[in-house]
């Protein structure tokens, strides 16, 4: 059957209606994430039957099917969705890294594949600070400005004497934080670390939603190491942010007092991006375990990658003999 001249005519029109849509912005909906609705910005998942997801809303699903304990599907047509059954389309990434983007800072326009050189290497208007930042110029503005202050800026032509007027803060800042240096924690006695894994997600009365390792043995005693989502909150599903505090717990009577110094480092077996830090409690049978202390990944988006999958992660103690030495004595 042959159309008739009036549906052609309609088929025309909605053809140039939609043609009047510029080719980016047709080509935006297409590419988009169907979860967060933006051109994703580095790997980019489908479901088998095709459906885009970025890497990052990818692990946000996976994660809090993970922490509901309930398969994790598809937002857009429901079928399971794992780790194995989903793979990348690198079609679809190289062509958002070719579709334009505008500089926030000096407007140009360039392919979403050099946005990163753009903005640390080329754009002109980029944010900088003075070369001789270091020894106390606070100058900073566009980079283009950046050469001729350089050429007019006091800080290089100062003498020793001066600049270490301007440096006495910088180090007794330093100097009043009473924090050890890590060589101090490395010339302790008593060292040990263990590679764990998480286990769970667990739900108690007590926790709502609580990881755990196996018990594992350091100094000749038995520990375990807990961790729960935003701070034990109802159901962390609910809100955007992610958290993993976590705890670490003597399992055995010890009739004395441990002053332990821990921190977690990303394992030989794991990815985990997170800040260096450490934690220190004293362990006695009273206090068998210790705050829950927060672990410091990098944002959300790290902490969404972690709980979709297996956690793994190194554990260092440091083990402060020397206060129950002095204290017994
Ligand atoms: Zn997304
Ligand atoms: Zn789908
Ligand atoms: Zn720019
Ligand atoms: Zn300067």
């Amino acid at each position: 059957m042959l159309p008739s001249i009036e549906s052609i005519g309609k088929s025309k029109k909605l053809k140039l209606s939609v043609e009047a849509e510029p080719l980016e912005e047709r080509l935006h909906q297409i590419l988009c994430c169907a979860v967060c609705l933006d051109l994703p910005k580095s790997a980019v998942y489908q479901c088998r039957n095709g459906h885009l997801m970025c890497l990052e809303c990818f692990n946000h699903l996976l994660a809090d099917a993970h922490l509901k304990m309930a398969p994790s599907a598809c937002p857009s047509c429901r079928i399971p969705i794992n780790k194995d059954s989903c793979v990348r389309n690198l079609v679809v990434e190289k062509a958002v890294s070719e579709l334009p983007i505008t500089c926030n800072d000096c407007s140009l326009e360039f392919p979403r594949s050099s946005q990163e050189v753009h903005e640390k290497q080329l754009c002109q208007e980029r944010f900088s600070f003075c070369t001789y930042y270091r020894i106390g110029c606070f100058w900073s503005g566009p980079y283009k400005k950046k050469a001729d202050h350089e050429k007019r800026c006091a800080q290089p032509k100062k003498n020793g004497q001066e600049i270490k007027q301007l440096l006495p803060d910088i180090f007794s800042s330093a100097k009043s934080s009473n924090r050890k240096h890590l060589c101090d924690y490395l010339s302790f006695e008593k060292i040990a670390y263990n590679d764990l894994q998480f286990l769970g997600p667990y739900r108690t009365d007590e926790f709502y939603v609580r990881f755990e390792t196996f018990r594992f043995c350091a100094f000749g005693m038995e520990w375990e190491v807990r961790a729960h989502v935003n701070n034990n909150e109802a159901d962390p599903t609910l809100s955007c942010e992610r958290t993993l505090s976590y705890a670490l717990l003597l399992k055995e009577s010890v009739h004395r007092t441990i002053h332990m110094h821990y921190t977690i480092v990303k394992g030989p077996l794991g990815e985990m991006k997170l800040y260096p830090h450490i934690e220190e409690f004293k362990f006695t049978d009273d206090t068998p375990e210790s705050h829950y202390s927060l672990l410091p990944l990098e944002d959300s988006a790290e902490c969404y990658r972690l709980l979709s999958g297996t956690i793994r992660f190194r554990l260092i103690m440091f083990w402060d003999d020397s206060a129950f030495v002095n204290t017994s004595s």
